[in-house]
């Protein structure tokens, strides 16, 4: 019978191959019904992690940030910054100057977090964060300068102050034990004291959306979003406190991180979730959570045009139908190759699956660049769609008929994807006529935007003594 299936997938026309490809690409594509409806019921998730009742159990767990403002631009001081959750972790010192906006230095060194660190024991996460701090602080030769800390963690955090922050759960590739439940500020505090050899001052614990908002807001007034399109997926926006139904207060404005990745962990998705979805899901480390992120993000995407890979060659409709153990190998296609893939055309293409280990025809190479371009089109759309129920909200909560806005955003698939960014501002014009929406890169968001916090709040406790 195999042999039998084997002499039919090598005489099949090209038409009808052509037609099975198509129609697997064709679950990726969404109409602009469907992209509606995404809209809609990201509008309806978000107010659902809003409301006292259903925020407990959102799938949309719109977390409190205790970030008040954005910057005025009269912020100074010199700070450090930890930035743990994106491609690298980093330390950095960044000196902010006043009077002048664009007056921002920073120093920072990259680290290295092993595998078997992010998936060790919290504590050995910890003190290993330590030692790269300890490391960076006698690079700097700072090691007796107790510097204001601002700490950028890219997790989902319940909040209960501007230091404080539980880890709800780990995303992406993280999964460190005994951390889940904690406040990640003690955790810190902790394996500095187990160190014993320096102090730090942490004043704040930052979500990575709200850094590059927050930086972007620096040079632009405007900015009221932080968006990061990267290994993760996730948004933050300024909502009215009388709106924020779990935080007591009702006058002004705080900052939610949304944590829109988690969108679909209630099933209200599934209409358009492929089969090549649930197997990137099953086979990841927390199945079932971070939908919405799975079908946007970088460290997902390359994942599921692998998945879509291993179908058709197993059906015989790609590389003569021999699947590699390359092909058989988790995370091969990151988010730069993708882009490369997505970037080139027929000639270099074959050098850059070459390169990645597979070796292709010229038709394949064809066929990979269709199946790449089906994902992180739809990934583009969805994350258009979700920006578009962001914006309409903030435009309703303010009354307008017309909301001008702007959007800062940081992550390597926004950066260097050459669609994407294209596609999602085309898919935000289309599903929110009423909103002018800009996007503005954040530069070093991260880093930056955590000083910047700790600069905020530095000047308020300095207003607050006098
Ligand atoms: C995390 C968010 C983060 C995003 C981007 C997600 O996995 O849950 O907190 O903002 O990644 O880094
Ligand atoms: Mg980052």
């Amino acid at each position: 019978y195999i042999i039998f299936q084997y002499v039919i997938s090598l005489h099949v026309t090209d038409t009808s191959q052509r037609k099975e490809i198509d129609d697997t690409l064709a679950t990726f594509a969404l109409s602009p019904t469907q992209l509606q409806e995404v809209k809609a019921k990201m509008r309806v998730e978000l107010e659902r992690g809003l409301k006292k009742d259903s925020h407990p159990t959102a799938s949309v767990k719109m977390l409190p940030t205790y970030v008040y403002r954005t910057p005025d631009g009269t912020e100074r001081g010199k700070y450090l910054a930890l930035d743990l959750g994106g491609t690298n972790f980093r330390v950095l010192v960044v000196k902010i100057r006043t009077g002048m906006r664009n007056s921002v230095r920073m120093y920072n060194k990259i680290y290295a977090i092993p595998l078997e660190i992010m998936q060790g024991t919290g504590e050995e996460l910890f003190d290993h964060i330590v030692q790269c701090i300890s490391d960076f602080l006698d690079y700097m030769g700072m090691k007796n300068t107790r510097l204001p800390l601002g700490f950028t963690f890219s997790f989902p955090c319940n909040q209960t102050g501007i230091d404080k922050g539980d880890l709800v759960s780990w995303t992406k590739g993280f999964k460190a034990t005994d951390c889940e439940g904690y406040d990640v500020v003690d955790m810190l505090r902790e394996a500095i004291k187990r160190r014993n050899e320096f102090d730090l001052d942490i004043v704040a614990i930052v979500n990575d959306t709200v850094g590059t908002m927050m930086t972007c807001a620096y040079e632009d007034p405007k900015c009221q979003i932080g968006l990061i399109a990267g290994t993760g997926s996730n948004v933050c926006y300024m909502e009215e406190m009388n709106n924020i139904e779990f935080v007591e207060g009702d006058e002004g404005q705080m900052c939610v991180n949304t944590e829109w990745g988690g969108f679909g962990e209630n099933d209200n998705t599934e209409d358009i979730r492929t089969r090549y979805d649930r197997e990137v899901d099953g086979g990841s480390l927390n199945p079932g959570k971070q939908r919405f992120e799975k079908m946007t993000s970088g460290m997902y995407l390359g994942e599921i045009v692998r998945q879509i890979l291993i179908d058709l060659t197993k059906r015989g409709l790609l590389f003569r139908g021999h699947i590699t153990e390359r092909l058989k190998t988790k995370g091969i296609f990151e988010t730069k190759f993708l882009s490369q893939i997505e970037r080139y055309k027929k000639k270099e293409l074959r050098s850059i699956l070459q390169s990645l280990g597979l070796d292709s025809t010229c038709d394949d190479s064809i066929i990979v660049k269709e199946v790449c371009g089906a994902v992180s089109r739809r990934a583009a759309q969805l994350c258009g769609a979700g920006m578009a129920a962001v914006v309409d909200k903030i435009r309703e909560n303010r009354g307008l008929d017309h909301l001008e806005i702007t959007v800062g955003v940081d992550g390597t698939l926004y950066k260097l994807h050459p669609h994407f960014s294209t596609i999602l501002k085309d898919t935000v014009r289309e599903l929110a006529p009423n909103c002018k929406v800009d996007f503005i890169l954040s530069e070093d968001g991260s880093g930056k935007g955590a000083a910047l916090i700790t600069a905020v709040i530095d000047k308020y406790l300095y207003a607050m003594r006098f």
